[in-house]
Parts: structure tokens; sequence; C-alpha cells
């Protein structure tokens, strides 16, 4: 039987990338990392477990990059730069293809932002998994949930609802067409925005991270802020899949369905036009609302009419 050791050297060792500030990485009892005097070291962790962070049936590559993207997208949350990782992997079994999918879409992410693995454990048990991500800022330059006034602007990334509406197809019988395909990626592949959390730094006044849809992270922004917002439901973002699959529930999917790791941010109007200009080399930006000084979020349809959000089965939000 192979050992844990040699199992941790084949799956999890990788040479590349390196950065000059890690003293130590794997092999020894702890890592070693060194942070110059200008920089603050940003932390986050998340646990991923089978049938409550992903559906049974993820293809484990993509469990892989997920539990990695999920950690990034707390980075670009922060306007950090993600710099190494540790992994914790539980394995009913020490499965070496379960191990050599898992390890391939989490280098695959890894590489394409430079993230050092530099330790770990590795443990027999029921599947759990657990990324812890370090990164760096420059001191005082972090953007927080807290810091929208009123009057700023709300902008979103990329699109809303995509993955919500991707579980609900893989939990009913779906034909599979490019829509369907585009729609489960998203849920199984979501794009961390770290380059553009990292482009908001000096320009936006709050950032969070769209984890549990926008209806739910946004509000951490308002509280932490002590503000309120308008949000224009004619100007969700939403995929040309989306557009076409998601039927009466859409603004249910787009405003409280989670996992699509956008993020949300707020700018006052004075930097609207550095940023949109900023952000044609980045990604899609979607101005959805404004700020406003009553504590309420609020959400307008086309006619102007207030929106309530029917709130069954999702208890989290309010
Ligand atoms: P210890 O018994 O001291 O905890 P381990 O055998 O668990 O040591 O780990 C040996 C080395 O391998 C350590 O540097 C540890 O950080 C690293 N390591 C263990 N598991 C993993 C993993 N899943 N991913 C990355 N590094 C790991
Ligand atoms: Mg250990």
């Amino acid at each position: 039987m192979t050992s844990e050791y040699d199992l941790i050297n084949k799956y999890f060792y990788r040479s590349v990338p390196h950065h000059e500030s890690t003293e130590c990485g794997i092999g020894d009892d702890a890592a070693i990392i060194s942070i110059p005097s200008h920089q603050q070291l940003v932390i986050s962790l998340d646990t991923f477990i089978e049938n409550i962070h992903f559906p049974p049936g993820t293809p484990v590559e993509d469990i892989g990059f997920k539990s990695l993207a999920v950690n990034l997208s707390d980075m670009a949350a922060m306007g950090a730069v993600p710099m190494w990782a540790t992994l914790s992997v539980t394995l009913p079994v020490a499965d070496e293809t379960w191990l050599h999918k898992f390890s391939k879409g989490f280098f695959d992410l890894a590489n394409q932002y430079s993230v050092e693995l530099i330790g770990g454990d590795l443990c027999h048990g029921p599947l759990s998994i657990t990324v812890q991500i370090q990164g760096v800022i420059e001191k005082g330059k972090t953007l927080f949930r807290k810091g929208a006034v009123e009057g700023d602007l709300v902008y979103v990334t990329g699109n809303l609802g995509d993955a919500g509406l991707g579980l609900t197809l893989l939990q009913s019988r779906h034909k599979e067409n490019n829509h369907t395909r585009y729609l489960l990626n998203r849920l199984y592949r979501p794009i961390p925005r770290v380059e553009a959390g990292q482009a908001l730094v000096g320009i936006a006044n709050s950032l969070i991270d769209i984890s549990d849809g926008i209806a739910t992270d946004l509000k951490y922004i308002l509280q932490a802020s002590q503000v309120g917002a308008i949000v224009n439901l004619d100007k969700l973002p939403i995929s040309e899949a989306f557009d076409k699959l998601a039927g009466k529930d859409r603004f249910k999917y787009a405003l409280t369905s989670g996992d699509d790791y956008e993020l949300c941010f707020t700018v006052s109007r004075d930097k609207q036009s550095e940023l949109e200009n900023r952000f044609k080399s980045i990604c899609p930006i979607t101005c959805i609302g404004r700020v406003t000084g009553d504590k309420k979020l609020q959400f307008i349809d086309s006619q102007g009419e207030d929106y309530k959000l029917d709130k069954t089965g999702y208890q989290h939000f309010l």
C-alpha cells in the first residue's frame, strides 16, 4: 500500500510556483512565510462537505477546482493577492484515482493564480475538504463590507443566478444542450474574480463576494455600512442561458440563489468613469442600483413598483 508520505509527494507536492517569501513549504512539520513590513497577511478558510457544499456526482476534478475557487473568491472580496494555500483532505479510502483527479482540478486553478500549496493534512474518514488561503495586500488598502455611503452606485461583476439554476437543473431531468452545459459549468467551476477584486482597490468603497445570492450578500454590505439600497430588477445581469431557462422564477434565482462567486461592490459616482474604463480589460460589470440612507434593501421592478421577495425556503435571508 502506498504510504501517506508517497501520496502527499505524488499528488500534492509541486515545486512551482515557488514564491521568494516562502521560507519552508511542504515537507517539514510546518510551513514558514515572510511578509514584507509594508504588507498585511489576509487569511480565509472554507470546508467542503458532500451533499452540503457540493451535490453527489460532482466530477472530482471540479471538487478540487471549486474548493480552491471559493477561497480565491474570498481573497478577491478583500482586494488581496492570493499567494499560499494549505489543504486538508479526509477520504474514506486512499483512492488514487480520486486523488489524481482532485489534485488536477486544484492545481489547474492554483497555477493560474500562482498560488503555492505549502502544507496540509491527509486523513481517513468521511469525505471532507478544507482549504485555507493566505494572500497579501498593501497595508491599509483592504476593501471591507463596511464603507458604503449614501449616493454610492451598487455594482456586480458577471452574471447572477447561473449556478443556482444549474443546481436546479441537476436535481431535475434536463436535456443536455449548450445552455444546460454552460449553467452546470458555472456551478462546478466558478470563476473567482481575483483580478477584479484587486482592480477595485482605491476605487470601491465596499466589497463582498456573492456566495449566498445578491439579496443576502448586499445586505451584509448594508448592515456593515449602516445604509440601505434600491436595486432595479431590470438591471440585474443575466446570461443568455439563464434568460432562456429560468422561466417565471428568474428574479428568485438571480436574487437569492448561491454559488455564483461574483463580486458586489459600491463606488461613489465621481469614480464611475474611472471604474468603467479600468474594467474594460478585466470583466463585465453592471450598475444595478444605488445606496440610500434609510437602512432598507428595496427591489424595484421595471414599472417602478416594489418587488417583494418570496422568502419561503430562503430563511437565511432577513
Ligand atoms: P505531521 O504528521 O507532522 O502532521 P504530515 O505527514 O501530516 O506531517 O505532513 C507532512 C508534510 O506534508 C507537511 O509539511 C504537511 O504540511 C504536508 N502535507 C500533508 N498533507 C498535505 C496535503 N493534503 N496537501 C499539502 N501538503 C500536505
Ligand atoms: Mg499531519
